[in-house]
C-alpha cells in the first residue's frame, strides 16, 4: 500500500506547538495518513509534544530539508560544508526522535540558483558528507532521500539518472531518489521514464501542479505519473506539496520562491487533493490508503 501524505506547509509555516496541532490534526482529518514537516527553522520546535500530537492521532511523520549557501555540502570550502553536515546531523536527529524514518529533499544543495555548474571538488564533499550521513542515519534507522529539483533550486541534481548515479558513488544502501512531479516537469522528457528508471530505488514521491496550486488545474500528467509508479511495484509514501502565499515559512518559501497566491483555504485543496489522489492512483493500479496503522 502507497501511504498518502501532506506537506505541513499548506497549514501552517512554523513550529510552534500551536501550529504542530493544527498542522497534524487537520492533516488527519483531510484523509491524510503521513505529514511531512520541513526542517529549515527547527528551534521551536517541542520534539515530545509532537510526536505525543502524531501518535494521538495516527499519524506517521516524514522531515526534509534543504541547505544554505552558507552551509552548502556542495561547497569547495570545508568551513561552508561542516556548516551544512552540521545542519544535516541535526536534521537525521530530529527525524529520529520525532518518530521518523525518513528525511529527505535537497541535503546535497543550497536550495538556490547557483550562478554556475557544481564542481568536481564540491561534487567530492557531497559524496564524502552523505556516505558519514548515511551510516548516522543508517545506526538510527532513517533512509535518506535525495529530491531532484529543477535548475533554479540545485545545479546537482535536476534528473532520476544524476541522482541515481550519485547514489552509486556514495553506495549506502539506505539512499533513495525522490521525485517530485513539479520539478519533473520542468526536467524530465516526461512522467513514466524516470520513474521507471529508478525502479526499485524510488522511496518517496511528491505530487505537485506545475505551478504548485490544485491538483489538475495544471499541466501534469498524473495518470501517466501513477501508472508508472505501480509498473515499478512503489510501495512508498505518495506526499501531496502546495505552496500558496497564504502561508509563509520566513526562509523557505523564498528559496521556492512562493511569491503568489494560488489558493486560500488549506482545508478545501488539501481534501480536494487526497481525493484527487486516491481516484487517479487507484485507477492506475496502486493501493493507496490514508490510514497508516
Ligand atoms: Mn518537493
Amino acid at each position: 500500500m502507497n501511504l498518502l501524505g501532506i506537506h505541513a506547509l499548506v497549514w501552517a509555516g512554523d513550529v510552534t506547538p500551536g501550529s504542530m496541532e493544527k498542522i497534524i490534526r487537520q492533516s488527519r482529518q483531510a484523509g491524510f495518513g503521513l505529514v511531512e514537516f520541513s526542517l529549515h527553522e527547527p528551534e521551536p520546535l517541542d520534539v515530545a509534544g509532537t510526536r505525543a500530537l502524531l501518535a494521538e492521532h495516527g499519524m506517521q511523520v516524514a522531515c526534509s530539508r534543504g541547505l544554505a549557501f552558507d552551509a552548502d555540502v556542495s561547497s569547495e570550502d570545508p568551513a561552508v560544508v561542516a556548516r551544512g553536515r552540521a545542519l544535516l546531523v541535526q536534521a537525521v536527529e530530529l527525524t529520529h526522535a520525532l518518530g521518523g524514518s525518513y528525511f529527505g529533499g535537497v541535503p546535497y544543495s543550497a536550495l538556490g540558483k547557483y550562478p554556475g555548474p557544481p564542481t568536481a571538488l564540491g561534487r567530492a564533499h557531497v559524496v564524502e558528507t552523505l556516505r558519514e550521513l548515511s551510516a548516522m542515519a543508517k545506526a538510527k534507522g532513517v533512509t535518506l532521500g535525495l529530491e531532484v529539483v529543477n535548475r533554479y533550486e540545485t545545479n546537482l541534481l535536476n534528473t532520476a539518472r544524476q541522482a541515481l548515479g550519485l547514489i552509486d558513488e556514495i553506495g549506502a544502501d539506505n539512499i533513495v531518489v525522490h521525485l517530485d512531479t513539479y520539478h519533473m516537469n520542468i526536467e524530465e522528457v516526461d512522467f513514466v521514464q524516470p520513474v521507471l528508471a529508478c525502479g526499485d530505488r524510488l522511496g518517496y514521491v511528491h505530487v505537485g501542479e506545475s505551478h504548485r496550486g490544485y491538483l489538475g488545474s495544471g499541466t501534469i500528467d498524473f495518470s501517466g505519473f501513477f501508472k508508472a509508479l505501480a509498473k515499478i511495484g512503489y510501495q512508498g509514501p505518495i506526499t501531496f506539496e502546495s505552496f500558496s502565499s497564504t502561508v509563509v515559512a520566513a526562509g523557505l518559501s523564498n528559496n521556492l520562491a512562493v511569491w503568489r497566491n494560488l489558493w486560500d483555504n488549506g482545508m478545501d485543496l488539501a481534501c480536494h487533493a487526497n481525493s484527487y489522489v486516491k481516484a487517479l492512483a487507484q485507477g492506475a493500479g496502486l493501493g493507496v490508503t490514508g490510514r497508516p496503522y
